[in-house]
Formats: structure tokens, C-alpha cells, sequence
């Protein structure tokens, strides 16, 4: 039997934006000083604030996380016929940038803690290439759902192999491994700005890194690659993905947030763990140890339906969505995307079976009390009718 007054009650969002009230500030000193344009103060002000948050050394904002991982691949030399390994356990965005290169993905699986790229394929993938006499370019490590990957193993071998490591922590700012922002271990880093983040400039990202050449680089082919000169005068191939200075005062105001954003979300990852605790069949994405400290930025389950009496994550997904609650099963791994397939990858199955388990919840900062107790209510009564 349905219960209609659940059905009309108002949606309760996955991860929707959350402002601080300080944007506003910022966008109108923007309009006041006619600032509307790529490159002004906003800009080099929230790169700022990131440095400051993160303790990166440098720092270039773009249109999107994705325009940073681009970058980060043009700056490691990446062209046609060059692998790069990847993590296959992501969103697409991750390893799109590869192929506009012309370069190769190689997907690496998950190890089963973190739901990270396992250290153990990632070896095993390394060792199979270099006796082929071929070396990747780059590997693209993410942060998934904010939970730091094992980043003392992944980059002590990525600095055996001698292979330069792109943290894509567009999931998990805030996010630390061993007291050490995640973004920062690698050659570059990357975060995403975008509506559904943990904190949003409506679109946008950044790009970090410790080696203050590549940001400057970054800047330069982010806005058109002009060379010193009145004219228009160009050596490089340039881009337009320079973050505007109206998206960045709105990050400026998100920046001033972004502890009180982790907190939440922790905060709601803590209640569902309570509140689900007496569920058999239902995991959490739980840190291994006190080193990763996750920003949970979505809490992430998965379901066991042999326990529960059949009820998957897709039954979940569907009952909850009757009662207005948007849920997401996890991202479905790239080695199984339609567009990805054919591209070589180091699978043992990890991935593919958290991806037919898994669900994520509502895990937005502006969630109220009483949305999060509908959706853990909701939970055990979809549980316990079959
Ligand atoms: C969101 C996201 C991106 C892309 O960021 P955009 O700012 O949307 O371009 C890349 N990687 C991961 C893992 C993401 O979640």
C-alpha cells in the first residue's frame, strides 16, 4: 500500500547546491567595479582561498574540473598514442580528457576498502607494460565520493615506475589522507566546482599542483595561449577555460563554508550509519583506518540482497523515488561503459560488483532533519515489507 502523503511530500535531493548567504557580496563588487570578465580579483582570490585551504603551492581555476584534467594532460605531454592509466571505478570525466588526446585509457579496478584504484592492479598493470617496453604517461587517481584512496601505496609505486600521478579529487575536497589534502600528493590535482559538489561555483574547477610552472602554464593555454605581444600572437594551441570572475565570487562565499559543508556531510554519513545499524545487508564506503579522512560528500551503501530477502539497490532506488527521494546507483565503472569497452584494463571484478550493489543517499548539506529521518524511515520500510 502506498503512502500517500510520503509520495507528495517535497523531493529530497541527492546533493543539491548549498549558498552561504556571502556570494552575493562578491558578485555585486564584481558589477560595482565592472568586473565581468575571465581574470579579476574574485579569481585570484578564491585561488587563494584554495591554497590556503588545501596548502597547495599553486593554483589555477577553470571552467571545470574536467578542463583541469585536460590541462593537466596537455602539461604532462600527452598525445596520440600514449597510454594513460586510470581509475576505472569513476565518472566519465575522469578519463574523457584522455581520449580527447588522442591518447589510450587504461582502466585499473578497485581494491574493496577505499573503492579505489587497487595498488595491487595498478603494480600488476605497470609491470605488464614496462616488460612490453611501454610506460604511461600518466596515472589519473580518484577520490571517490571523497574517500581518499591509499595514497602511500599508490604513490610509492607510482614514483617506482617513475609515472607522474593526477589526483582527480573533483569529489573530494576537504578530504585528507595522513592529515594531507587529497589533491595535493600528485604532480597536479584537480576539483570540481560544479552544482552537485561540496561546494559549487554553479560550474567550475581548479587546478592545483606543487610546481607553481604548471599553474602558470595552465593560466597561459587556458586563455587562448597568447604569446608577449600587442598583437594577437600565438605559438601554442590554446583553450578558453579560464574561470569567470562571477562564478568565482561565488566560490569565494562557498570557500568562506567549506568546513561547515564537510562537517555536514559527515554529519549525515554518521546518522545513516546509526539509524541503518540494525539492517543486516546494508555496508557502508567506510574509511580503513584513521589516516583517510573522508569528506563524504555522498554517503555511499551497498546491499546485500541475499540478506535483505531480495531487495537490491535497485529496488531501493525505484521504492524511494515513489516516495520523492532521489537515490543514484554508483557510478557504473568505465571498463563496462559502451564508449570505453574496448580500451585495455586490469579488472578482477571489484568494481563491477560494488556498482551492482550500490546506492548512494540523499547527502546534500542543506538537508534538514527531518528529510534525512523520511529517508532512513523510508529505507527500513522498503527492508522489512518483503
Ligand atoms: C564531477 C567530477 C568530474 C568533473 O568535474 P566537472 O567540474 O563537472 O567538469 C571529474 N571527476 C569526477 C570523479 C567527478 O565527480
Amino acid at each position: 500500500m502506498k503512502n500517500t502523503s510520503m509520495i507528495n511530500a517535497e523531493k529530497i535531493w541527492l546533493s543539491s547546491p548549498h549558498m552561504s548567504g556571502q556570494e552575493m557580496k562578491y558578485i555585486d563588487e564584481a558589477f560595482k567595479n565592472n568586473h565581468v570578465f575571465p581574470l579579476g580579483p574574485n579569481v585570484s582570490s578564491l585561488e587563494q582561498d584554495i591554497m590556503r585551504y588545501t596548502g597547495s603551492k599553486a593554483c589555477t581555476c577553470l571552467m571545470s574540473g574536467t578542463s583541469a584534467i585536460h590541462l593537466a594532460l596537455i602539461l604532462l605531454n600527452v598525445g596520440a598514442g600514449d597510454e594513460v592509466f586510470c581509475s576505472s571505478f569513476t565518472f566519465s570525466a575522469s578519463a574523457n580528457p584522455i581520449v580527447y588526446q588522442g591518447a589510450t585509457p587504461v582502466f585499473i579496478d578497485s581494491e574493496p576498502s577505499t573503492w579505489n584504484m587497487s595498488p595491487v592492479l595498478l603494480e600488476k598493470a605497470l609491470l605488464n607494460r614496462k616488460l612490453a617496453g611501454k610506460k604511461p604517461k600518466a596515472i589519473i587517481l580518484v577520490h571517490l565520493y571523497g574517500m581518499p584512496a591509499r595514497l602511500d601505496e599508490i604513490m610509492e609505486i607510482a614514483h617506482r615506475y617513475e609515472v607522474p600521478v593526477i589526483e582527480d579529487a573533483a569529489e573530494s575536497l576537504g578530504s585528507c589522507f595522513n592529515g594531507q589534502a587529497t589533491g595535493t600528493f600528485g604532480e597536479m590535482g584537480i576539483y570540481s566546482f560544479n552544482g552537485n559538489k561540496i561546494i559549487t561555483t554553479s560550474g567550475g574547477g581548479a587546478l592545483i599542483s606543487p610546481h607553481a610552472e604548471y599553474c602558470q602554464k595552465a593560466l597561459f593555454l587556458a586563455t587562448q595561449a597568447r604569446d608577449a605581444a600587442p598583437h594577437y600572437q600565438h605559438s601554442h594551441i590554446g583553450y578558453n577555460y579560464r574561470m569567470s570572475n562571477i562564478c568565482a565570487g561565488i566560490g569565494r562565499g562557498q570557500m568562506e563554508v567549506l568546513e561547515q559543508r564537510v562537517a555536514k556531510r559527515r554529519e549525515n554519513y554518521a546518522f545513516y550509519r546509526e539509524s541503518l545499524a540494525g539492517i543486516e545487508g546494508i555496508d557502508f564506503h567506510t574509511a580503513p583506518d584513521e589516516r583517510f579522512f573522508s569528506n563524504h560528500w555522498l554517503t555511499a551503501i551497498t546491499i546485500n540482497p541475499e540478506i535483505t530477502a531480495g531487495v537490491d539497490n535497485l529496488t531501493i532506488y525505484h521504492a524511494l523515488n515513489e516516495f520523492n527521494i532521489e537515490t543514484r546507483p554508483l557510478w557504473k565503472p568505465m571498463h563496462l561503459q559502451p564508449v570505453f569497452e574496448k580500451y585495455p584494463a586490469f579488472i578482477d571484478g571489484t568494481s563491477d560488483k560494488l556498482f551492482a550493489t550500490g546506492l548512494c543517499l540523499p547527502s546534500s548539506s542543506n538537508i534538514s532533519d527531518a528529510e534525512r529521518l523520511r529517508v532512513a524511515n523510508a529505507i527500513k520500510q522498503i527492508i522489512h515489507r518483503s
